[in-house]
């Protein structure tokens, strides 16, 4: 029934059958909806058991782990990585060996990646590809988003085959990349129509790519031509006009639709506005480990490498507020789901676009940190509580992809994919002890409490005493099945939306049911930015006579007359 091809496992028998049973005793079971205290007992990469001690009999032979002190959570599933992936003339050096290794050592046990069709490619040979790449090197399980770059009846028709017959049930569309990826509206329209009668889910990456298009060569004949020229070309309302026109054309067909790496606070509000008004139903929102460890106003750094590091789109936001402000989305239910958009570049590859900020190779890493930045910025700050960090880490993504209940949750039957948990030691994030394959880490130096002590993938167990021991292609491809009900039984109406926070009405469960979102602050407006030309344009900034000759610019602070301190959106805590 399917056409994909047979994946090449490398991992010898002995390792296969090594360490089949395992038992986790006198841990913190933490799943989305309740934490409690019980043993975990796995067989054949299978959790057999959750219960009292006094409720099982285990049998000899086993491997026992003693979690005294430690939480039991599930792996991380992180739904956004570009392992090996062409950009601008290079190839992220994180392939799905390296990648998927980063992400197990840091307590991520499934991730999904973008198959990203080239313009008039045909998306089932693209497909092939990134499962030929992929299925010999992956050292956990990963699943398949597929970029819907172009569009034509080839592209429609090709559609179907993947959702009924290669496991795909998702696609991402841009409306950025000008000349490259980016859909029209009318485009997007007939996509979004598509993906709904295929009971996939639409996402899309949400900047206005002609906006941007016209500020990077007015900024680039300026003479600012530095990193810090890539923010200053897509300003917030960039990104949250393209998040507002996105959640209006996927209602308007009533397909479900999931903004990938939301990275303004702006947008973040346009996001959570639009859920507000479809009642929860269809409108769901991710946002980065990037941008809630670290911002943008590294990008303005004077040393090239050190702000090229930063680049990637959405870019990091400089305004130093934005990092909390998402956590408080995701804590709200705002935001549903924490990815990386893992796309690591060296030092050479960045350097592609000295002189030209345009062409530097957009992305950072994160799979690997993604875990520990969550809960350091998140549980650890107050702000998360234990069972919201496995929702926005885990559980659900694994639900808007139709992986769970097999991922993201510790019970009977579940894949073995168990993080144990240490929140009373820390780590210090450097480049020199990473397990990416890239020079620089965006987190360098943050001393994150929150470690991954024992990680499982599917039964076996991968990180211990600090050593991280990977079988490479032990993987398996996740065949996502279209009509997640998590999704479509809300969209057509046969259960209410999980999440009932607006409107004054009990947050439900979401993180305890602590916090929820102050819905009259989404009334009022933030304080948006001075259009470049306006800047460009006025006397204040003569670049044309001071900035030409070399990057970066000088030119650190276009933003105007913004006052960080003026924005008048606010989350309360109830
Ligand atoms: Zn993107
Ligand atoms: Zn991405």
């Amino acid at each position: 029934m399917s056409h994909s091809p047979k994946p090449v496992k490398k991992v010898p028998l002995h390792l296969q059958s090594a360490q089949n049973r395992v038992y986790i005793k006198n841990g913190q079971v933490v799943n989305d909806d309740g934490m409690f205290k019980a043993d975990v007992y796995i067989e054949d990469g299978i959790i057999k058991f959750v219960g009292p001690a006094s409720e099982i009999n285990v049998p000899g032979g086993v491997r026992v782990i003693d979690a005294t002190g430690r939480l039991i959570i599930p792996g991380g599933i992180d739904p956004h990585t570009h392992f090996q992936f062409e950009f601008g003339g290079a190839v992220s050096v994180d392939d799905f060996y390296h990648g998927t290794r980063a992400a197990v050592a840091g307590g991520t046990t499934t991730i999904i990646d973008f198959v990203m069709p080239n313009k008039g490619e045909s998306l089932i040979d693209a497909y092939h590809k990134w499962r030929s790449w992929a299925d010999p090197k992956v050292c956990c399980d990963y699943a398949l988003h597929v970029g819907v770059t172009w569009w034509s009846k080839l592209v429609s028709d090709e559609m179907k085959i993947l959702c009924q017959e290669l496991g795909i049930n998702s696609y991402k569309m841009f409306m950025a990349y000008k000349g490259l990826y980016q859909l029209n509206d009318s485009d997007m329209l007939d996509s979004l129509e598509r993906i709904r009668e295929l009971g996939a889910l639409a996402q899309v990456h949400a900047e206005n790519g002609d906006i941007i298009a016209k500020n990077a060569g007015k900024l680039l004949n300026a003479g600012v031509t530095g990193p810090e020229g890539h923010e200053m070309s897509r300003q917030e309302e960039v990104e949250a006009e393209a998040v507002h026109r996105a959640c209006i054309l996927a209602h308007q067909v009533d397909c479900p639709l999931y903004v990938v790496h939301v990275m303004g606070k702006s947008a973040g509000i346009e996001l959570a506005r639009a859920r507000r008004r479809y009642n929860n139903r269809g409108i769901y929102g991710e946002t980065l480990a990037a941008a809630l460890g670290t911002d943008g106003t590294h990008c303005h750094n004077n040393c090239f490498h050190h702000a090229a590091a930063h680049i990637l789109s959405p870019p990091l936001r400089s305004d130093p507020t934005t990092p909390e402000f998402m956590m408080r989305l995701l804590a709200n239910d705002g935001l549903q789901t924490t990815g990386s958009d893992n796309c690591t570049f060296n030092k050479e590859h960045k350097e592609l676009g000295k002189g030209n900020f345009t062409k530097i190779p957009n992305g950072v890493n994160g799979v690997e940190d993604r875990m520990s930045v969550v809960w350091e910025k998140g549980v650890h700050a107050g702000i998360l509580d234990p069972c919201r960090f496995v929702a926005v880490t885990s559980t659900n993504a694994a639900k808007l992809f139709n992986l769970y209940p097999q991922k993201g949750r510790i019970a009977a039957g579940s894949d073995a994919d168990i993080v144990v948990w240490n929140p009373n030691v820390t780590r210090t994030i450097s480049k020199d002890t990473h397990h990416h394959n890239c020079d620089f880490n965006i987190f360098e130096g943050m001393v994150c409490h929150g470690v991954p002590e024992i990680v499982l993938v599917r039964g076996r167990v991968c990180v211990e005493d600090g050593n991280v021991r990977v079988a490479e292609g032990f993987g398996r491809f996740l065949s996502t099945p279209v009509r997640t009900p998590y999704i479509y039984d809300v969209l057509e109406g046969k259960v209410p939306a999980e999440q009932s926070n607006g409107d004054g009405k009990a947050a439900g469960g979401v993180n305890g049911g602590v916090k929820s979102l102050n819905f009259d602050a989404l009334q009022k407006e933030v304080t948006y930015q001075k259009p470049i030309s306006h800047t460009l344009l006025s006397s204040a900034y003569d670049v044309g006579s001071q900035a030409k000759p070399q990057s970066p610019t000088g030119l650190k602070h276009v933003d105007g007359a913004r006052n960080m301190q003026e924005s008048t959106f606010s989350i309360s805590r109830k």
